[in-house]
């Protein structure tokens, strides 16, 4: 089946760098990219006129949201309420039970792929919260979440999330991790299983990936344990890092060492490893941002940063700044993190954001902010194939609607879209050449059933908050609403 879509604007790749078409057309045949430019003279078994819009290589998001949601609870809280949103000391020694049944589980990744695939996500590494769970993710969930990506038409490199340990809340009110090592080590085999499941899957949408919890949940035998393994199957390997001045501050205590220093000892830092957020390091004088030693290790290191905009500023945090981190040589990716899947809105809060840290109009600029949703994410994965629309090329697109009313006028395409778009712009999103949703639709998924469905076990999520917190305060005090419930005292 070959395909031609015609546009105003594509954006195609020549000379190792993303170009602008004007009036252009892209056509693909099977999972492949044949033509990028001008009208197609060949044959074709369809034709698209699509007018008054940008067709962009797919965004790939390696911090994907694979759950409901939490910032929409925990982004905005004081911290007495933010006790409340970890486990208590008392929960961590009950029985601990799971929220969410097995079934249950299985439709909210689709739910969560369903989002992806409509804000325009064509590749992804997941992630999903795990306070919801009885310790982490096991072999099953990730067979779900990858399932669910390949079934929709999605792209991922997935795993379970493991951990040997769990934030808590001690009865004294301290912040504190306790530790199962035992459950860490199943983790881990459960995260072996899931890499051999995938090589032996022969899916070409399916990739397997080591994606430990975060950095204070893991032992050091147990990271080093993931180092090893992940040489020994040349997989990925993310772990979230450098995220909060706590997770500093339990480190230094614990070991008298910084994130980065533990990633050199237990040998991640020699693996193909991704750190969503890398926020803090060592610079006191500027806030704890990474010193500049810390980004030049992080680069040598070819380290990637999976820098998540939008949920670093929602919870009060920013790089400091995506320029100095690319001056440093410094590979720097996207992610979501939490909902919304917005690549777009990320690209221009992130930009915006690093105007303000830079104190410069020409920071965090649009083409680079581009490059690290597409070339910057398939480079490190590894994957000349992705990221960019050229002859050979995965036929990973989305297209993106210009002839809102609401979108304004059109100087750059990319330009109008960060400043008045967002992903709710995507028209369609393609996937090896699949058309996995169209029109804000999915074959086969009821989309009303599922927000639906998606609400019930949302408000069952927010519920469960009560059992596990240091006070057992309600769901309604540990979320109160903006303003007073008229009728209510
Ligand atoms: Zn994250």
């Amino acid at each position: 089946m070959r395909t031609a879509l015609h546009a105003d604007w594509i954006i195609g790749f020549e000379n190792g760098d993303h170009v602008l078409h004007r009036d252009a057309d892209i056509v693909y045949e099977d999972d492949r990219i044949l033509h990028v430019g001008r009208r197609w003279q060949g044959e074709t078994d369809r034709r698209i006129e699509l007018g008054a819009a940008l067709i962009s290589p797919g965004f790939i998001d390696l911090d994907a949201l694979a759950d409901i949601d939490h910032a929409l609870l925990d982004s905005w809280a004081d911290p007495t309420l933010r006790d409340g949103h970890q486990w208590s000391e008392d929960y961590f020694n009950t029985p601990r039970r799971d929220v969410f049944t097995p079934e249950e589980r299985r439709f909210i990744r689709t739910y969560a792929m369903a989002q992806l695939a409509l804000h325009g996500v064509t590749t992804l590494m997941p992630i999903a919260s795990e306070v919801h769970s009885s310790w982490a993710e096991t072999f099953e969930d990730a067979v779900g979440i990858a399932e669910a990506a390949s079934h929709l038409g999605l792209r991922s490199y997935a795993g379970p999330s493991f951990r040997s340990g769990v934030n808590v809340v001690r009865s004294t009110g301290r912040r504190d991790v306790l530790w199962d090592h035992e459950r860490g080590r199943e983790g881990l085999a459960d995260a072996r299983r899931f890499l051999d499941h995938a090589a032996d899957s022969a899916n070409p949408l399916v990739h397997g990936a080591l994606l430990p919890c975060r950095i204070e949940t893991m032992s050091l035998d147990l990271m080093s344990a993931t180092a090893q393994l992940a040489r020994a199957y040349d997989v990925p390997v993310r772990i979230h890092c450098m995220q909060g001045t706590g997770e500093l501050e339990l480190l230094r205590q614990w070991y008298d060492a910084t994130p980065l220093q533990l990633l050199e000892r237990t040998g991640l830092l020699e693996c193909r490893l991704f750190v969503p957020h890398a926020l803090f390091g060592s610079d006191a004088e500027n806030g704890r941002r990474p010193t500049d030693q810390e980004l030049g290790k992080l680069a040598d290191a070819d380290v990637t940063v999976v820098h998540c905009p939008l949920t670093s500023l929602r919870y009060g945090t920013a790089l400091r700044s995506f320029d100095r981190y690319r001056a440093a040589g410094v590979n720097v990716a996207l992610g979501t993190d939490s909902y919304p899947p917005d690549l777009i809105k990320g690209m221009d809060v992130g930009g915006n954001i690093a105007k303000l840290v830079e104190g410069r109009l020409d920071a965090g600029g649009a083409a680079d902010y581009f490059r690290s949703a597409t070339l910057n994410a398939a480079g490190a994965l590894g994957r000349d194939d992705l990221g960019r629309l050229m002859p050979g090329a995965q036929a990973d697109l989305v297209v993106l609607d210009l002839s809102d009313f609401r979108l304004g006028v059109v100087d750059d395409p990319l330009r109008s879209l960060l400043m008045s778009g967002s992903a709710r712009d995507v028209r369609m999103t393609v996937v090896a050449g699949r058309t996995v949703a169209d029109q804000g639709t999915l074959p086969g998924l009821d989309l009303v059933a599922m927000k639906a469905e998606a609400q019930e076990l949302f408000d069952r999520m927010r519920s469960a908050y009560t059992e596990r917190d240091l006070h057992r305060r309600t769901p309604n005090r540990l979320f109160p609403p903006t303003f007073r419930m008229a009728g209510e005292a």
